[in-house]
């Protein structure tokens, strides 16, 4: 670790992922700051690194690159250009993301390096449940219906007039919010199990008002009224050729996985003169009253502490332990940064040889697919798995997402995810019994034979969403208590307990940068960024 000039300032960055690199090459691009960036991981990315395995790569929960800022299209296009190949759509490109479009020109850069490039993918998503593939969204058409049943199909009906006729009232919690819209055995069908999965708490102890703020615009009444008018609108309606071209969603994606683009941020961070190390965590701070001065980093390798003077300290730190490194005289503001809820995320790679469920169709990654496809993959980047007699939440399939994601295209690798708590019971299994405990979820619900993989890996991620509830609901005294610190900008996903996508971490850290070189001017504005589009969660309560 070397020391900057004699007379440089040096804003300490704690967390190589999406908010501090970005954070560290603005300051690079925009001041003389020397950014030194603290990474207690052994590579950068953050909950966005790709992780290799055996000449593998995963993607830890899928991440489409989207924003509806212009200034984040440019600047990941400055890192990673759109491929050539993909950048020739006549008229520009239309990219979607949770329920979010907009339109899009490449940026043309000439001729890059073929690897060094963003790709255009299209998605395809659905639910498996009953053993049996249903679209996403779910669309009451034919395949609906025979998936279902008839009967089942009109107990759900009927299900749904009772919740119309007897409203739930007052509506306090999630699960009233999906009755009253959805009726009760929809609810039970497609809701509930999921997101008691993702969030590990019974929908009745979830607020009503978090199904309103996410979950807006998805009516039974419209996919009714819609399926209704079908059969009388002409093939020939060019309205709704329309509507069913833009409902073909496309998504950026680095070559080699989202790790790609921070990999390659860090090298122009080190190139730029900041420096990024790796394995070195954050453990303490010193702070003279209200303005932070100093950083105690342990090496993860060799155990030394050691201390870094700073000038300005830029954390994305999860708020719970920032909070308690500053060691609050408030008594509550402790007690609540202490209670703030997360919940937490495994995956389990898996190769493959075939699949059994694939159901393979003509579906947007199937069209695209130039190598040929192994026997039963299915076409979806990932399915969300409703059964209830599994514990698996959602399954990747990382061939569609990128092919340079597999070694070898001939066989199908897979990441099982898993929403669970840190130190429950799946998260303290060993890695080779949860690699077991994974492969047998999978054949049992009818998706692989057991004799068919081939290799197996597990990576936790702690703390992948800071929850809004519990304790959050008194977030504001601890952002106020941050906020009294004159050099202190905590930004990003956990470090302003946020459910970020990366730009909307990208985007603090760039106003970061500008209220560090505006004298502090501005910092408190960064907590409206995110604070209320809806934008980074779907109509049906998917979790990024
Ligand atoms: C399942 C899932 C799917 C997602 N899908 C998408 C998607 O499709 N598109 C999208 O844009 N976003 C997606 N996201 C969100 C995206 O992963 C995050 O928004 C982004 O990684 C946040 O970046 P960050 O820098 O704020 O935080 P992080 O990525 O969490 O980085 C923080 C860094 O700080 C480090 N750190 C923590 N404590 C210490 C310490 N004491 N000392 C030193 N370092 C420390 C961590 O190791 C980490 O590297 C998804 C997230 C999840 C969980």
């Amino acid at each position: 670790m070397s020391f900057p000039d004699e007379g440089r300032q040096v804003a300490v960055i704690a967390g190589a992922g999406p908010a501090g690199l970005t954070a560290a090459l603005e300051l690079l691009r925009r001041s003389n700051i020397m950014p030194l960036v603290l990474e207690s991981d052994a590579q950068v990315g953050g909950i966005s690194k790709t992780v290799k395995y055996r000449g593998n790569r995963m993607d830890l929960g899928g991440h489409r690159f989207f924003s509806k800022s212009d200034w984040v299209m440019r600047w990941w296009q400055d890192i990673l250009p759109v491929a050539a190949q993909d950048r020739a759509a006549p008229g520009g490109l239309r990219i979607s993301y949770q329920n979010q479009s907009r339109d899009f020109t490449p940026m043309d850069r000439g001729a890059v390096d073929a690897d060094a490039v963003m790709l255009v993918r299209e998605r395809l998503s659905r639910i498996f449940y009953r053993r049996r593939f249903f679209d996403y969204p779910l669309k009451l058409n034919t395949a609906t219906l025979r998936n279902m049943g008839l009967l089942e199909t009109l107990r759900i009906g009927l299900s749904y007039s009772q919740a119309r006729i007897n409203h739930r009232s007052p509506e306090a919690s999630l699960e009233d919010f999906f009755i009253n819209r959805f009726g009760e055995r929809l609810y039970r069908t497609f809701f509930k199990d999921y997101t008691e999965k993702v969030w590990g708490v019974p929908c009745e102890e979830i607020s009503a008002e978090w199904g309103a703020q996410r979950i807006k615009g998805l009516s039974v009444r419209k996919a009714l009224a819609h399926a209704l008018a079908s059969p009388f609108r002409s093939p020939h309606d060019t309205a709704q050729q329309h509507t069913e071209t833009s409902l073909i969603e496309r998504f950026l994606y680095p070559k080699f996985g989202p790790g790609q683009m921070w990999e390659e941020v860090a090298k122009r961070v080190r190139q730029g003169g900041g420096e990024v190390h790796l394995g070195h965590r954050v453990v303490a701070l010193e702070r003279q009253g209200l303005t932070v001065t100093a950083v105690q980093v342990r090496d993860e390798g060799s155990g030394v502490l050691r201390r870094i003077a700073c000038d300005w300290f830029i954390s994305t730190l999860p708020v719970s332990d920032l909070t308690a490194m500053l060691q609050p005289d408030d008594g509550e503001v402790a007690r609540i940064a202490a209670l703030l809820p997360y919940r937490d995320f495994m995956t389990a790679g898996l190769l493959v040889r075939r699949m059994t469920a694939g159901g393979r169709r003509a579906g947007p990654a199937a069209a695209s697919a130039a190598a040929p496809v192994p026997d039963g993959m299915p076409p979806d980047n990932w399915v969300y798995i409703q059964e209830p007699d599994v514990k698996i939440g959602r399954l990747q399939i990382f061939n569609n997402w990128s092919p340079a994601l597999v070694a070898d295209p001939a066989t199908i690798w897979l990441g099982l995810e898993y929403f669970c708590g840190e130190g429950d019971g799946l998260w303290s299994m060993s890695d080779a019994g949860f690699v077991d405990f994974a492969i047998l979820e999978l054949a049992k619900i009818g998706m692989i034979d057991r004799r068919d993989v081939l290799d197996g890996t597990v990576v936790r991620v702690p703390k992948a969403y800071p929850a809004y509830f519990g304790e959050y609901g008194r977030f504001d005294r601890v952002r106020r208590f941050l906020d009294r610190f004159t050099n202190l900008y905590p930004i990003g996903r956990n470090g302003m307990h946020r459910y970020n996508n990366q730009d909307h971490s990208m985007l603090a850290a760039q106003g970061a940068v500008g209220a560090i070189l505006a004298g502090g001017h501005g910092k408190t504005e960064l907590w409206n960024i995110n604070a209320d589009d809806g934008y980074h969660e779907e109509k049906t309560g998917e979790v990024a």
